[in-house]
């Protein structure tokens, strides 16, 4: 009897064993080596002929030694391209995508399509935003939470695009009386601290990622900057968020919205244009990251026809344009952190990696614009240990680039070639004629 058991104990602990090397099997990542002639890894490093070995949808390590790839990896040879971390845009709209369709202007596009249809036209943005070597989106600002919907639909597989951090319906005010015609989604006004306090907690127990408010006016071909929260509200939208461990984008135009937005705490800083030194000096003193999208009002200049805006907005907006760079110019002197975010809406996606030229001309090397795109950007989504850098345990989100980005950050705007986000290559343009 005694030995029976011993037996069966015995026969238990193999099949235990039998079924936790099958569970293994299955479970087993693919593995992956991609071969690049130069690597920019973002920790400080430029590799030559760099190996990164993935395994799943992870980097495992960066070698220079073939050796080290894993017997069975599939070996993606880019010895010609120069690698990058997968790119973040922390300023985006992706729900808000519309199509050029001859004779109907986006604005209109935008009012009479169904949400569904919508979020449905807005994986072709997603595609493109991916080609131009973006994996990771901070999303500011959508209607009825589609940016939720389509965050949800990406990570699980069933839409392709970039890695997304939503913020539901940015916070507005009723109204403005420079801006009658605003018509803001309901689901985001709040006047007064008791509801801004109660629109913050609804964004975040509707899985909200962060909390977005609108500060001041401007949008569009608007680029008027008056202060419409009062500090006390600002100040009540950073703290919730911040009790709830999210953190916050401000948008403002305008040097007094900005000015009480940094001065409230906030994480990043939209737009702001006109920036006194005072607020540029605490911006840098606090850490508070910079985001000024100058490049969205050259898309607006560029295609102003087809959104349907009024013929006469583009000397106020060529105008803005200049103080906004001014403005960067100066923050970047004085020392503020920056992070690139394009505020692509409409049919600028693809285009979202356009705002590093400007970084350029407000006075950053093109690494440092690179740094904006990549770490800045992922310590502001609080991320800095999985996104941003090609290093062990990151995402194994890659980007191959025709040339050196680091003498000519054009390079790493426009000669993109091949991209991978968590492991999966989402476009490649390696194979085409001429590459
Ligand atoms: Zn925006």
């Amino acid at each position: 009897m005694k030995s029976t058991r011993i037996f069966l104990a015995i026969f238990l602990i193999a099949i235990c064993a039998l079924n936790t090397n099958a569970q293994e099997r299955s479970a087993a990542k693919p593995v992956k080596a991609v071969k690049f002639g130069k690597l920019w890894d973002a920790k400080g490093k430029l590799w030559t002929n760099a190996i990164v070995v993935i395994e799943g949808d992870r980097i495992r390590n960066v070698t220079t030694d073939t050796s080290a790839i894993p017997p069975g990896a599939e070996v993606i040879d880019l010895s010609r391209y120069t690698g990058l971390p997968g790119l973040i845009d922390v300023h985006t709209h992706m729900t808000i995508y519309t199509d050029e369709t001859p004779g109907v202007p986006m604005l209109k596009q935008l009012t009479s399509n169904p949400p569904a249809v919508e979020l449905f036209l807005a994986r072709k943005g997603a595609m493109r935003t991916l080609e131009s070597g973006v994996t990771t989106v901070r999303d500011l600002g959508a209607d009825q939470y589609l940016d939720i919907a389509m965050r949800d639909l990406i990570n699980r597989g069933e839409m392709t695009g970039p890695r997304m951090f939503v913020c539901g319906y940015g916070l507005y005010i009723t109204n403005t009386p420079y801006k009658p015609g605003l018509n803001p989604p309901a689901g985001g006004i709040a006047d007064g601290v008791p509801e801004v306090l109660r629109v913050v907690r609804q964004q975040i127990a509707a899985g909200a990622d962060l909390i977005k408010m609108y500060a001041s006016t401007g949008t569009d071909d608007d680029v008027t900057g008056f202060e419409t929260y009062s500090y006390e509200e600002i100040k009540a939208a950073v703290d919730a968020a911040h009790q709830f461990g999210k953190k916050i984008a401000i948008h403002s135009y305008g040097p007094d919205g900005a000015r009480d937005a940094v001065r409230a705490g906030t994480d990043s800083l939209e737009h702001a244009t006109d920036m006194d030194d005072a607020t540029i000096h605490e911006m840098a003193k606090r850490g508070t990251f910079y985001v000024p999208t100058i490049d969205h009002n050259r898309y607006y200049l560029d295609n102003w026809q087809k959104i349907g805006y009024a013929n006469g907005f583009q000397e106020k907006t060529k105008a803005f344009m200049e103080r906004n760079l001014e403005t960067a110019r100066k923050a970047h002197k004085a020392g503020v952190k920056f992070a690139m975010g394009s505020d692509a809406i409409y049919t600028m996606f693809g285009e979202n990696t356009r705002e590093l030229d400007w970084f350029v001309k407000a006075g950053m090397t093109p690494e440092q614009a690179l740094r904006t795109a990549t770490t800045n950007a992922a310590e502001l989504l609080g991320k800095e240990k999985e996104l941003g850098a090609v290093a062990p345990g990151y995402f194994a989100d890659l980007v191959a680039v025709e040339g050196d980005p680091l003498a000519d950050i054009d390079v790493a705007i426009n000669n993109v070639r091949w991209v991978m986000k968590a492991g999966a290559v989402v476009a490649d343009k390696t194979k085409d004629r001429g590459h």
